[in-house]
């Protein structure tokens, strides 16, 4: 009687105190790269990095490929395809694992820096889906990069060192906050508001009538070389200067920013590095722009990906369509786990839970599945099979109840390519906040299931 039902089961139930183990130093590790890659373009250098110390060569169209070669494409410093080519004949399609490496921030706008009051402000455009109140009042970093007139790259990375000045949103004290605490929760910060502090000295000799913003340009100039105006041609974004850490007297949790969806490039990566040749050719996307809609050539609307198989699938005597239309995709993304504390917006049976494993997401959308994929049965059932045969801990997940609200995912324009795809990837709570949380177990059974589809097995 008992096999007549499914239920699902906290991981720690499934897996011995030594996996447990495992599973944690392998988030030592992953909590690293989170500190280290806070933007898109430090995780594109990040995973570069990492490629290219596990012998992943530069890819460039035209170059020779048999099975066995590990390679990259870097495309625009912002987004990766890396490869591992099989020993199946490519018309058997490639097993494309794709996550995000974008994620949601405060971005500077093109003419950011002025000076009101005797102190000096950013002014800034949010990125991505976010709450707004939650950024202000917190300690933010500023990454980036400046491109100046004469086409040098200035690198920008202040507030990650501990000697380092941070910036802030200011936000109103509680005892002038009346009107503003009456104001619907998406504005009790509003977007023009999102501005950032960062110095209130004069600049001495200047008869400029801005002495704090004159102040302002001439430490940034004895730093970086630049003037106001290299900021139209720059991109800096802030993000919460805070490390990745344990949370729980367990420790048995992850606090960060970033971790959707880097949570998944991480594992994924992770999967792509330890992997020998496959039979079936691997290709894993890093891409950026997914928390925009997945726009611009460094996101998967672009061509990018489709220009890669085409080229490897050219090398190889066959076409771009037929390798597509063969492949298996995972979408490897985040879902939204259930809280205890606001269980409202879940349906408890169908709702992904903190330690229950890689979460299988056959669709999202919202308002009646619309503008999602909608995996099919055949191919979640393949995906099952294999996470089971690896002695995998998943579950299903819906991204909130019928109506509460929705979101997408890269899935969609993965499918409209032809491959079969599912979304997979991590719990998480607080998603979209400067403090993410997962639970370490999810995040290791994640890379597991991404070993097993790296592997074929
Ligand atoms: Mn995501
Ligand atoms: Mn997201």
């Amino acid at each position: 009687m008992k096999d007549l039902f499914y239920k699902r089961s906290h991981a720690a139930s499934l897996i011995d105190d030594k996996d447990i183990n495992i599973a944690f130093s392998f988030c030592d590790k992953y909590k690293k790269f989170l500190d280290c890659a806070k933007t898109e373009r430090e995780a594109a250098t990040e995973i570069e990095n990492q490629l290219k110390a596990k012998g992943f060569k530069s890819y460039k169209y035209g170059d020779n490929l048999v099975a066995g070669d590990k390679i990259f494409v870097n495309n625009r410093a912002k987004s990766i395809i890396a490869a591992n080519i099989g020993t199946d004949p490519i018309d058997a399609g490639v097993n494309i694992l794709v996550a995000h490496i974008d994620s949601p921030r405060i971005d500077l706008k093109q003419n950011p820096l002025y000076e009101n009051s005797e102190i000096a402000l950013f002014k800034t455009h949010y990125y991505g889906g976010i709450k707004k109140y939650q950024w202000a009042t917190i300690a933010l970093s500023l990454h980036g990069v400046v491109i100046k007139s004469d086409g040098s790259k200035i690198q920008i990375n202040i507030g990650e060192d501990e000697h380092d000045p941070v910036f802030c949103i200011s936000d109103l004290l509680p005892h002038l906050a009346q009107e503003q605490m009456k104001r619907d929760a998406s504005e009790i910060i509003k977007g023009e508001e999102l501005n950032v502090l960062v110095g209130s000295l004069p600049f001495k000799n200047t008869e400029n009538a801005e002495k704090i913003k004159a102040n302002i340009l001439s430490i940034l100039h004895d730093k970086f070389g630049i003037v106001e105006k290299d900021f139209l041609s720059a991109e800096l974004e802030l993000v919460p200067q805070n490390k990745a850490k344990d949370i729980g007297f367990d420790r048995s949790m992850i606090g960060a920013y970033g971790q959707d969806d880097r949570v998944c490039a991480y594992t994924v990566l992770q999967a792509l590095l330890d992997t020998e040749t496959p039979q079936k050719t691997t290709v894993a996307v890093f891409a950026d722009k997914e928390e925009i809609g997945s726009m611009g050539n460094t996101g998967m609307q672009s061509a990018f990906l489709r220009y890669f198989i085409a080229d490897i699938a050219e090398t190889f005597g066959s076409s771009e369509r037929i390798v597509l239309s063969n492949s298996n995709c995972l979408s490897a993304d985040v879902n939204a786990a259930f809280d205890p504390t606001f269980p409202d917006v879940s349906e408890i049976n169908n709702v992904s839970l903190l330690n229950y494993g890689v979460v299988i997401t056959k669709y999202n959308g919202s308002k009646g599945k619309s503008g999602s994929s909608d995996a099919n049965a055949e191919y979640i059932s393949q995906i099952n099979t294999m996470l089971d045969k690896n002695n995998i801990v998943w579950q299903t997940g819906e991204l909130g109840r019928v109506d509460m609200g929705g979101g997408g995912t890269v899935a969609a324009y993965i499918a409209n390519m032809g491959p079969q795809v599912v979304d997979i990837g991590v719990p998480v709570i607080s998603m979209h906040s400067p403090f993410e949380i997962t639970a370490k177990l999810d995040v290791y059974m994640a890379y597991k299931a991404f070993c097993a589809f790296c592997k074929n097995s």
